[in-house]
């Protein structure tokens, strides 16, 4: 299906959405502050080499002085593949060539290996955390879109989440495809399905960005950066840009002018449909995309028909609920109940895709007595799921009426990314109410009661529960006091939340 591509692009934020037919049906978001150095790749210059510590500090043209450890020290290849893991498969596509070396005795002391002033390329394996100045490695890796690339290695690995069947035959692709240029490459799982010109792409890609790494190493003074992994927006073009897609539009023209020089290097192809957006309105609002957001972080979803979903995020699992909207009539019931799933079906695909929602999810659509209303479902459902990029799996209905599917876990969902857990109510979706908060605080000071001895009791509170306290609950309050014989005061705390309190001993 044709697309286009649009970009907001601001000094804080890029954001990136995917329509289709006048509807979003991705949404990317990086904050420049949120971005953090790991995978940046300096030319380093050793400022200090600790022997006790078998580690040395490194100087990256940060404030603080980044940290190397020997075992992440350039690999002696010899020592690195001897021993007994020779030929066991690279265990993990996304880690970076961080991995220790096999035995501490096959590496030398790091005081015979560098020396202080010594110019040494690294990178960033963890970002500098308060005083702790950044972690680093010498052995530099290099992450496509498929593949990653280990310059400095020899080895074809492939991520062992492909199943084992599949490995031995695209190692051998890759093997094939690798064989003149060096360097070792690791198969990613996304790669499971990718054609040889694809890997032959992302090859050449990062043959090109290591030459470009190397070159900077010469040319450049120490303490410089020489790489860093791909803003949203290069990777927009390297990895959304498709057969599909027709436009790419950018609201920013310095932004508009470094992309483009970009696809000239790298993605040649994606050139000719890049486009400067001048345009009066926001970009973002051609298409109501902020609209679009906003519902996507909704526990609630309106359908077309007048039903609705209702969609919850939980950290093992989402689940989706279908409803008919109001009242529906006995006559046509059937029809409505499989009008509004098959409604539902396509509209719980583009809120997954939108909210990039993964792990399982269970569906549960609005019962249906025909089959053949539950099949239309069922393949319309597997349809829609099925345009998305991300790996899905959709079973059939279960005894209970679900439909359970998985999607693979990618990037943080979008509600992970722009929202956090409400601490009024802890992400329970719900407060107690001021009387449940009340009682809680009578049974409360009734408990101090017997174990202290105290003056007097006062009662600290959200207004609304002091409020209670002064109004329609004060015949209990005021009961309690009696029974315990010890006066209790109220205070209103504004910053207080309806569910807090505290009880003050006098
Ligand atoms: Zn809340």
């Amino acid at each position: 299906m044709a697309q286009d591509i649009l970009i907001n692009w601001s000094p804080q934020e890029t954001r990136v959405a995917v329509v289709e037919q006048g509807a979003v049906q991705d949404v990317y978001v990086e904050r420049t502050l949120e971005r953090g150095l790991v995978g940046n790749v300096y030319l380093g210059k050793v400022s200090r080499v600790l022997p006790g510590m078998q580690s040395a500090f490194i100087d990256i043209g940060l404030d603080r002085a980044a940290f190397l450890h020997v075992a992440d020290l350039m690999p002696n290849i010899n020592a690195r593949h001897a021993g007994k893991d020779k030929d066991k498969p690279v265990a993990s596509a996304s880690a970076s060539a961080g991995a220790a070396l096999p035995g501490a005795d096959a590496a030398l002391p790091i005081e015979r290996q560098i020396f202080e002033g010594q110019a040494l390329m690294v990178q960033v394996l963890k970002d500098p955390i308060g005083t702790k100045g950044a972690r680093l490695t010498a052995q530099i890796s290099i992450a496509g879109r498929l593949l990653v690339f280990l310059p400095q290695d020899n080895h074809i690995g492939v991520s062992q989440k492909i199943p084992f069947a599949q490995r031995e035959a695209l190692r051998a692709r890759l093997l094939a495809l690798t064989a003149e240029g060096g360097g070792g490459f690791i198969l990613r799982t996304n790669a499971e399905d990718a054609s040889d010109e694809e890997l032959a792409e992302d090859i050449a890609y990062l043959r090109k960005t290591w030459a470009h790494i190397k070159n900077g190493a010469m040319r450049l003074p120490p303490a410089s950066l020489l790489h860093q992994d791909l803003t949203l927006l290069q990777r927009v073009l390297r990895d959304l840009v498709g057969a599909q897609t027709q436009t790419i539009r950018v609201d920013s023209r310095e932004q508009f002018a470094q992309l483009e020089a970009f696809a000239r290097e790298y993605m040649p192809s994606t050139q000719e449909r890049l486009q400067l957006y001048t345009g009066e309105r926001p970009i973002f609002d051609l298409h109501q995309i902020d609209d679009d957001i906003a519902r996507a972080l909704s526990r609630r979803v309106e359908l077309k028909s007048g039903g609705y979903l209702v969609i919850d995020q939980t950290e093992a699992l989402t689940t989706v609920d279908v409803n008919t909207g109001g009242y529906v009539g006995a006559r046509n019931f059937d029809d409505t109940v499989f009008r509004t799933n098959l409604e539902a079906a396509q509209a719980i695909a583009r809120q997954l895709r939108l909210r990039n929602l993964g792990g399982i999810v269970i569906v549960d659509f609005i019962d249906m007595v025909r089959e053949d209303h539950r099949e239309a479902v069922l393949s319309e459902f597997r349809k829609q799921i099925g345009r998305d990029r991300v790996k899905t799996m959709v079973g059939g209905f279960s005894q209970l009426g679900l439909v359970e599917m998985t999607r693979k876990r990618t990037r943080e969902s979008l509600a992970q990314m722009l929202t956090e857990t409400c601490p009024t109510c802890e992400g329970k979706g719900r407060v107690k109410t001021p009387r449940s908060v009340c009682y809680d605080i009578l049974r409360e000071i009734l408990r101090e009661a017997r174990a202290f001895n105290p003056r007097e009791f006062r009662v600290v509170a959200s207004s609304q529960v002091i409020e209670l306290f002064l109004d329609e609950e004060s015949a209990h309050l005021a009961g309690l006091s009696d029974f315990i014989g010890k006066p209790i005061s109220l205070q209103a705390e504004g910053s207080m939340t309806q569910a807090q309190y505290d009880i003050v001993l006098l």
